[in-house]
């Protein structure tokens, strides 16, 4: 069905007048639609910017005015959204809303049309053309917490060689029979090459469409018999919450995947004691996203509970087709010792090499690495270990604090949901940081609390002279805390 389905949107875009390099938008959920949209439009040889929903009005112009997009394809949901910035669109000729007649909703802009209706119009047989195999497929956006978001251009070969290197085994456990359920949305970074990988090997997929919250997810997973699952963090902590407190499980799952923001071992815990196989993975927007996956091999079965976990929390080794290395300030390359962090650097064919409008290969050094910014220790084994973004390091008294391993710690406390850490300026020390707390549902930890359970896991020095408690975290796009946002807020 999808096949047969995809060739007749090709033949739709045809008739809609659309051609070889044109980009069209998508502001779509996880929906059998939007898998259609993934291979109608880049097989056609078309390009499909996949545009993330949650980004900021004025970014949402941003982005499909400098992809130059063509045509719009929204769901439901989205068409209030795209009705209030119509006007300020520059390049789209046609918006098309993801449904059927009978549920095409009264929409202000004149000539919208109805996805079911545009591909009934079309027989299905359609030859997929061929074309040079760096041909671009499909374009997303940086998250960008500061300034406009950056296109990432992902080609036909990229995403190819990207889904072999998910799925050959040993990376994701997951194969023909299984169902998979991607929480992980198809609008960023093409949900971890889920769709490919999917169709490449045989996978049920099951999509979620909109409804994301625990009760729906395991209600479908329940009804779907699903047994991988794929999300971010805050996605499945809100799974586990929703289990804790319903007593209500998914017996048919076996492995839950996470990527995009540090899991802490709390919440691995959680999974592993339902008998919940975890696996963690590395990578971002420019890197495909996949490059690095931490799962536990036979040679750590003996290892105690304790230290698996603590192997898991890692982000793992990289990838068959994936280099990283480790580089100081000045440019040296560092030690993998376990002990010795600097930025990491990544080179590969799915390791993008320029933004979109850059000139070829500016996003790279010399010698072909793509700097990512995150800062990181590679341990003796090949394993890499993030401990922060470059820019959320704090240095206090000339030592170097990890935020995301003093998060880690402080999430841990059982009274706590979610933890994050930022760094305020100091008189004497620089910097010191600043802990901020989302409590766990209905608990309320106190500042000593906290604090007495840091001071067993961390340096004296790394603990925090404050402690705040918020109701809520604020959540990026993607579903990752948003430091620049607890920065305004605190700082001063
Ligand atoms: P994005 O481009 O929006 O996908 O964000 C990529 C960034 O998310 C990376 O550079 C990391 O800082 C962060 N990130 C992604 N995966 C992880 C992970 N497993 N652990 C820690 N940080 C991660």
């Amino acid at each position: 069905d999808a096949r047969k389905r995809s060739a007749q949107l090709a033949q739709a875009l045809q008739t809609l007048k659309l051609h070889d390099g044109d980009a069209v938008a998508t502001i779509a959920w996880n929906t059998h639609r939007h898998l259609e949209l993934y291979y109608g439009v880049s097989g056609m040889g078309a390009i499909i910017h996949t545009v993330n929903p949650r980004l900021h009005p004025t970014q949402l112009v941003y982005v499909l005015n400098h992809a130059q997009d063509r045509a719009l394809f929204v769901d439901l949901t989205f068409v209030p959204l795209i009705e209030a910035i119509w006007d300020k669109l520059e390049s789209v000729r046609h918006l098309v809303i993801m449904t059927d007649k009978g549920h095409m909703p009264a929409c202000k802009i004149q000539g919208a049309l109805c996805y079911e209706d545009l591909i009934a119009a079309e027989d299905g047989d359609y030859e997929w053309p061929t074309f040079p195999e760096d041909t671009a497929s499909s374009i997303c956006y940086t998250s960008g917490t500061t300034g406009n978001a950056k296109g990432v251009v992902y080609s036909h070969r990229s995403s190819v060689l990207h889904a072999f290197g998910v799925a050959v085994p040993g990376v994701i456990p997951v194969g023909p029979d299984d169902a998979l359920l991607p929480v992980v949305p198809m609008f960023h970074v093409n949900a971890w090459g889920v769709p490919y990988a999917a169709a490449m090997c045989g996978y049920k997929l099951v999509m979620p469409g909109p409804r994301l919250d625990g009760v729906g997810l395991t209600e479908l997973m329940n009804n779907e018999g699903v047994t991988c699952y794929w999300g971010v963090p805050t996605v499945h902590l809100s799974l586990l919450a929703h289990w804790r407190s319903s007593g209500e499980s998914v017996p048919s799952l076996r492995t839950v995947t996470t990527g995009g923001a540090a899991p802490t071992s709390a919440l691995i815990e959680g999974f592993r004691s339902r008998g919940i196989e975890f696996v963690h993975g590395w990578g971002m927007t420019e890197t495909s996203p996949v490059a690095t996956v931490s799962s536990l091999t036979r040679a750590d079965a003996d290892l105690d509970d304790a230290t698996q976990v603590a192997r898991l929390t890692r982000q793992g080794k990289k990838l068959f087709g994936v280099e990283m290395r480790i580089v100081g300030e000045d440019g040296q390359v560092l030690p993998r010792d376990g002990k010795t962090f600097g930025e990491l650097q990544v080179r590969g064919p799915w390791i993008c090499s320029a933004y979109l409008g850059n000139a070829p290969g500016s996003a790279l050094d010399g010698e072909g690495w793509f700097p990512t910014g995150d800062v990181a220790v590679i341990h003796p084994d090949g394993t890499m270990q993030i401990t922060d973004r470059k820019k959320d390091l704090i240095k206090s008294g000339g030592e170097w604090i990890s935020s995301i391993d003093l998060e880690n710690a402080a999430a841990r406390h059982p009274e706590v949901a979610m933890a994050a850490v930022i760094g305020i300026a100091h008189e004497k020390w620089g910097e010191r940081p600043l802990l901020i707390v989302q409590p766990a549902p209905g608990a309320s930890p106190t500042k000593e609390s906290v604090l007495e359970f840091l001071e067993d896991q961390v340096a004296k020095h790394w603990l925090p002279d404050r402690v705040v408690f918020v109701d809520a975290l604020p959540l990026g796009p993607t579903g990752k805390v948003q430091k620049s946002v607890l920065r305004e807020r605190y700082s001063a």
